[in-house]
């Protein structure tokens, strides 16, 4: 009898987005002709920059010759990448080894697949509300231990964020092992400055717990104080490993590359307190489980580098930052309690009248026609609030807006 993985049982069958379309479908069969204007998105919308599409296209007319042709590719990644990234580190004061760095295929493979090189027994830690797959990764891979009524895991400790905190993480008062930090945050779109990421960083060389450092909004940051690496911090090669990728900086969520950084001084231990090198075990894993990313993709990634690419580039999160600052301002007028917008895409806000975040998702949509994200998607503590994103167009942003003050 083939037995299954039961921990899979143990998470939702579908994807979030899915209950809401299920609602806005209901909607439709009413309002079959209405305009909907989609605020809540986590995809960008804004095509590819055109750097990266030539540079598929002389990628892909290289595989058709021969002399061109290219089969598998290095494992961790071409240099021709590699160097690129490990250049971009560097004008900011950051120095890795080329062994250190794993081009991807986008961040959310590495956020869940990371579980496989760490022991069983680990205490994850995550801040909550957050991106769902740090939890549901963790529930999968057995590390969950028993639900409470709370929804809550006994082996998970949830960082709680809320406004009182400014949604920014607090050091747990137990003692954790592997601690998933998101900066900006997803969904709300906080960020955790210098200052607070180095309490951070001191914990888990205490403990010797590892910090997996989600970057993947790092390029929306533009206020000072803000790290856009963690090895801004010092000492954090010794505990940090950190994921980024070209999805929400380049619109390559379609397209799919990104790179994790194991520094080489990052150790985990064993039973008996060896120290092994994480980078050891990924190298391992990336072996048997990877042939590594497509030439042509990394060709894209690395025309992102060019000058007309960090032009494009800028002009994209520019746009995106444009839309999220003006959502933030337009709800701040209305007085509602407004979050990020300022270093990410994503703008959070209390809702109106302390609704609980479906009730007011059917406000927005029956009464504004807008199509918001629900806050409690993100864990219980989101309840109350709701994610607005930048990634829509000006006009609809600008429209959207229009539509909530006529209202309040
Ligand atoms: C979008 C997103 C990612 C990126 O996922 P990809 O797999 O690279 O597309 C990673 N982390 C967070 C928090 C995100 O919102």
């Amino acid at each position: 009898m083939a037995l299954a993985n039961e921990n899979y049982l143990k998470i939702p069958e579908s994807r979030f987005s899915d209950e809401i379309e299920k609602r806005v479908n209901a909607f439709k069969v009413l309002h079959p002709t209405t305009k909907l204007i989609r605020l809540g998105i986590g995809d960008v919308t804004r095509p590819l920059p055109e750097e990266a599409v030539s540079a598929i296209h002389k990628a892909a007319e290289e595989m058709l010759h021969s002399e061109t042709f290219k089969g598998y590719g290095p494992l961790q990644g071409y240099d021709f990448l590699i160097d690129k990234i490990l250049k971009t580190y560097r004008s900011s004061g950051i120095t890795l080894d080329k062994e250190s760095i794993f081009v991807n295929h986008g961040a959310k493979p590495d956020i869940g697949n990371i579980g496989h090189i760490l022991g069983r027994d680990n205490i994850i830690a995550i801040a909550e509300p957050v991106y769902p797959v740090y939890e549901n990764a963790a529930i999968m891979s057995g590390r969950g231990g028993e639900i409470n009524d709370e929804e809550k895991w006994s082996n998970i400790v949830y960082l709680h964020c809320s406004k009182e905190n400014n949604f920014v993480p607090e050091l747990p008062d137990e003692r954790v092992d592997i601690i998933y930090l998101c900066n900006p945050n997803n969904p709300t779109g906080t960020v955790i400055n210098k200052t607070e990421l180095k309490k951070w960083v001191d914990y888990a060389l205490e403990n010797q717990s590892i910090i997996i450092y989600d970057g993947a909004y790092h390029a929306y940051i533009n206020e000072p104080d803000i790290p856009h690496s963690i090895y801004e911090i010092k000492g954090a090669k010794k505990v940090a490993l950190e994921i980024r990728s070209y999805s929400k900086t380049a619109g390559f969520t379609g397209l799919r590359c990104g790179y994790t950084v194991f520094p080489k001084e990052l150790m985990v231990y064993t039973r008996t307190g060896e120290e092994i090198p994480l980078l050891k075990l990924w190298y391992r894993r990336n072996l048997n489980y990877s042939n590594g990313v497509s030439y042509v993709v990394q060709r894209a990634a690395e025309a992102l580098y060019s000058r007309k690419g960090r032009i494009e580039i800028q002009e994209l999160i520019g746009y995106y930052l444009e839309n999220a600052k003006f959502i933030r301002e337009k709800l701040s007028e209305l007085g509602w309690e407004v979050f990020g917008g300022v270093n990410s895409p994503y703008v959070w806000f209390k809702t109106p009248r302390n609704q609980p975040s479906w009730k007011f998702f059917h406000e927005l949509l029956y009464n504004y026609n807008i199509i918001g994200m629900p806050g409690i998607i993100f864990g219980k503590s989101g309840d109350g609030y709701m994610r607005f994103s930048g990634f829509c167009s000006y006009e609809d942003t600008e429209e959207a807006m229009k539509r909530i003050k006529s209202n309040y």
